[in-house]
C-alpha cells in the first residue's frame, strides 16, 4: 500500500506540466487527457460560396461571397472575429522578416457587408488588420447560424510568395477571402496577428468555388471541378477523366493548344467551379501558359479508390515534368505506409510557383534544376495533408507539430532518394552541396532533424548556409 502511494505520488510529481486552458477543457469535458474528444466537443462550421473574377494582366481580383456561419458552440457571441490575411501587404502591417516594394499593396478593401440581410457600413478602421473583430447586429446563440454577404476586391502582389503573381498572366490566389477566424472550446476566438510566419488555423468549413478568368485560362483548385462540360472542350474532359482511372501520366493541355483556343470553351469569360466539404482552405491557380498534366494512384487498397494528381507549370521547367510521377509517389507511400491512413481527399495539384507550400489539395512549389530535389520537396508538402490539415491542428500556435510530422514523414518517404545518391549533389545553392547518404546518421539522429544537421561530420564538412535542406514551409 505504502509503496503503490509512494510510486503514485512519484508519478505525479513527475508528470509533465498541463496549460489552465487546457485543464478548464478537462473540466468542460470538450477534451479528454488520453487525446480523443471530450464527451462535450464542439466545433464551429462555415458554408461558403466564394466567387472571385481574375482578368489578367489587370492585377485586380474582385470577390463575391455568401457565408451561412454555425455557432455549434454553447456560448452565445456577440461579435464575429473575421481573418482578412491579404492586409499582410498593406505598409506598416505587423510582419516578421523585410519585405520590398513589390510585396506591398493596399490590402482588402471590403465595399460591402450585410448580415441576415441586413447592410451594415463598415469604417476603414474595421478591416485594416489581418483581422477585426465586428459587432453582430443580434448575438448568434448556440446552435443558431448567421448569414454574412460580404463583397471585397484586392491587387494580387507582385512579389510572388505563399500567393501573388508567378507571372504577368499566371496568378496564384492563395489567403484570398475574407473568412470567419476559429472560435474554439480552449482558446475562445483566434485573433492573433497574421504575421506572414503562421500558416493555418481554420474550421473544417464546406465551400464552393467560382472563378471566373478570360477565355484560354486554365483554372486548378482545391476541390472536385464540378463543371467541366462549361470550361473544358470534348477531349480535354475525356483525358482528364481517362487520367483519373488509370496509371499513365497524360498531358492533358499543352501551351501551344491553351494559346490556340483546342483547351477551353471559348466564351468571353468561363466561369470554373469547385466544390469541397468539411475543408479547412481553399485556393486557386490560373495561367494561359501552363502545361497541365494528370494520372491517378490507388491510395485506399480496401475500397479500389483512387486519387487523381495533377501538374500545373512552365513548359520550360524540367523537373515538373516529372512532378505527377512524383505527386503519385508520395500519395501512394504515405496512404500505405506512414502514416498509412489513405490520402484523404480526390485529388492534388502541384502548381510551380515560389513559395515550397502545402494548402489543401494544393501545393505551390519552386522548380529546380535538381529533379530529386524537387521530389523531395513536393512529398514534404505532400505530407502535410495530413498534419495539419487532416488533424486540424492549431498550426498558428503549434508550428512544431505540423512541420515536425511532415519532416518526419517526408524523410521516411524520400529514403529511397538518399538510398540511390550517395552522395546526392544539389545544385539549388550557389556552388553544389555534398548530402551525407541517410544510412550512416540512423543510428544517431533524432527522426526530426534532417541528417545533415545532425551527424557530426556533416558538420564538420557541410556550412549550414549551404545546406540545401528544403526551405519549405
Ligand atoms: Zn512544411
Amino acid at each position: 500500500m505504502f509503496v503503490f502511494s509512494s510510486l503514485t505520488q512519484l508519478a505525479r510529481s513527475q508528470s509533465l506540466y498541463t496549460p489552465r486552458d487546457v485543464k478548464e477543457a478537462y473540466k468542460k469535458g470538450t477534451r479528454s487527457p488520453d487525446g480523443r474528444p471530450g464527451p462535450n466537443y464542439w466545433q464551429n462550421k462555415g458554408h461558403y460560396e466564394i466567387s472571385v473574377t481574375a482578368a489578367p494582366p489587370d492585377r485586380t481580383i474582385r470577390g463575391f461571397e455568401k457565408i451561412t456561419y454555425i455557432n455549434n458552440s454553447p456560448d452565445t457571441l456577440i461579435a464575429l472575429d473575421y481573418r482578412l490575411i491579404g492586409n499582410i501587404h498593406k505598409p506598416g502591417a505587423y510582419r516578421l522578416g523585410n519585405t520590398d516594394s513589390d510585396y506591398l499593396t493596399a490590402g482588402v478593401h471590403i465595399y460591402s457587408y450585410t448580415e441576415n440581410g441586413e447592410a451594415k457600413k463598415l469604417k476603414p478602421q474595421d478591416h485594416d488588420g489581418t483581422w477585426k473583430f465586428i459587432r453582430l447586429n443580434q448575438p448568434l446563440g448556440p446552435h443558431d447560424s448567421v448569414r454574412l454577404d460580404i463583397t471585397w476586391h484586392y491587387t494580387i502582389s507582385l512579389k510572388s510568395g505563399r500567393e501573388g503573381m508567378i507571372d504577368s498572366t499566371t496568378y496564384y490566389l492563395a489567403y484570398f477571402y475574407p473568412r470567419v477566424a476559429v472560435y474554439d472550446d480552449y482558446n475562445g476566438w483566434d485573433h492573433m496577428d497574421f504575421t506572414d510566419e503562421q500558416e493555418f488555423y481554420n474550421d473544417f468549413n464546406d465551400y464552393i468555388l467560382h472563378v471566373t478568368v478570360p477565355a484560354n485560362y486554365i483554372v486548378w483548385a482545391t476541390g472536385d471541378l464540378k463543371n467541366p462540360e462549361a470550361v473544358l472542350n470534348p477531349s480535354c474532359i475525356k483525358k482528364l477523366a481517362a487520367s483519373m482511372k488509370n496509371d499513365a501520366i497524360t498531358r492533358i493541355a499543352s501551351p501551344e493548344e491553351t494559346r490556340t483556343g483546342k483547351v477551353t470553351t471559348q466564351n468571353t469569360l468561363n466561369t470554373w467551379t469547385w466544390i469541397a466539404s468539411d475543408i479547412t482552405d481553399v485556393t486557386a491557380a490560373l495561367s494561359n501558359h501552363f502545361a497541365w498534366d494528370a494520372s491517378s494512384v490507388v491510395v485506399d487498397d480496401a475500397t479500389g479508390r483512387r486519387a487523381s494528381v495533377q501538374s500545373a507549370y512552365n513548359d520550360t521547367a524540367k523537373d515538373f515534368h516529372r512532378m505527377v510521377e512524383f505527386g503519385k509517389h508520395s500519395l501512394d507511400w504515405l496512404s500505405h505506409n506512414w502514416p498509412g491512413i489513405p490520402y484523404p481527399f480526390p485529388k492534388t495539384t502541384i502548381v510551380q510557383g515560389y513559395a515550397d507550400m502545402e494548402y489543401p489539395m494544393m501545393v505551390n512549389d519552386n522548380t529546380t534544376d535538381d529533379p530529386l530535389f524537387s521530389r523531395f520537396v513536393v512529398e514534404h508538402e505532400i505530407a502535410h495533408t495530413w498534419f495539419p490539415f487532416y488533424m486540424g491542428i492549431n498550426e498558428s500556435r503549434y508550428a512544431f507539430m505540423d512541420e515536425g510530422w511532415a519532416t518526419t514523414l517526408n524523410t521516411s518517404s524520400a529514403s529511397p532518394i538518399w538510398e540511390k545518391k550517395k552522395p546526392m549533389t544539389s545544385t539549388r545553392t550557389s556552388g553544389s552541396t555534398t548530402i551525407p547518404s541517410i544510412p550512416t546518421q540512423k543510428k544517431t539522429s533524432p527522426s526530426l532533424l534532417p541528417p545533415t544537421r545532425c551527424a557530426a561530420s556533416a558538420m564538420a564538412t557541410t556550412p549550414m548556409a549551404n545546406l540545401p535542406w528544403p526551405i519549405s514551409r
